[in-house]
């Protein structure tokens, strides 16, 4: 992986685990000679694994749609910033131009962008490996929506391997390395018959 996709808070949470995480990403995808894409803002756990990436020497791309970049949450430092019009090729090109996805904690957005892409992940629309990570146990309520998911027969098993969840984030680029893409069919319905 030469290239990841971060989706986290413009927040900064409640927790300085959140944090340490986010310094602990940017530094290590630095150290990894990993470039880091993301959203492009100066704020939150966002702003926090930028600076902490380029801090430590590492590329750092921003993709940012013109109206946040208005609103001044920008990040002015950045190795390369896309201005994009709109969210939608905002998401669009960060997906372009990363070879996997981490999820960090966050709020509606990283739960947008992360549901996002594992949604074009089981429409094999892509096949890369996407992780969450799981700081301070945050995505442990989300972990058992989606299994609660499948229980109810929405979300087919085979579709729990789109992505690995892991508190340490080595073990987690470790898994994401060795990601084999499976596709299994969407449509239960249609796999019964
Ligand atoms: P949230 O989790 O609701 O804080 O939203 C964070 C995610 O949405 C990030 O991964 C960004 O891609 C996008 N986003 C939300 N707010 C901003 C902002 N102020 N600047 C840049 N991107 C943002």
């Amino acid at each position: 992986m030469k290239s990841i996709c971060l989706f986290c808070g413009s927040n900064k949470g409640a927790k300085p685990e959140y944090v340490a995480a986010a310094e602990r990403f940017g530094r290590t995808l630095a150290e990894q000679g990993i470039a880091l894409v993301y959203g492009g803002g100066n704020v939150g756990l966002m702003g926090v694994a930028a600076d902490a990436a380029l801090a430590a020497g590492g590329r750092v791309i921003g993709v940012i749609p013109e109206f946040l970049q208005a609103k001044e949450v920008g990040h002015k430092g950045l190795s390369e910033l896309h201005v994009t019009q709109t969210m939608h090729q905002r998401k669009a090109l960060m997906a372009e131009l990363s070879d996997g996805f981490i999820a960090l904690p966050g709020g509606f957005g990283t739960f947008d962008e992360l549901f996002e892409i594992l949604t074009w992940a089981q429409l094999s629309v892509h096949s890369k490996p996407v992780g969450l990570l799981d700081s301070a146990g945050f995505y442990q309520p989300l972990y058992a929506m989606i299994k609660h998911a499948v229980a109810e027969g929405f979300v087919p098993t085979g579709n729990l391997n789109l992505f690995s969840v892991d508190a340490d984030l080595d073990a987690l680029l470790d898994s994401m390395r060795r990601y084999q893409p499976q596709p299994v069919p969407k449509w239960l319905d249609l796999a019964d018959t």
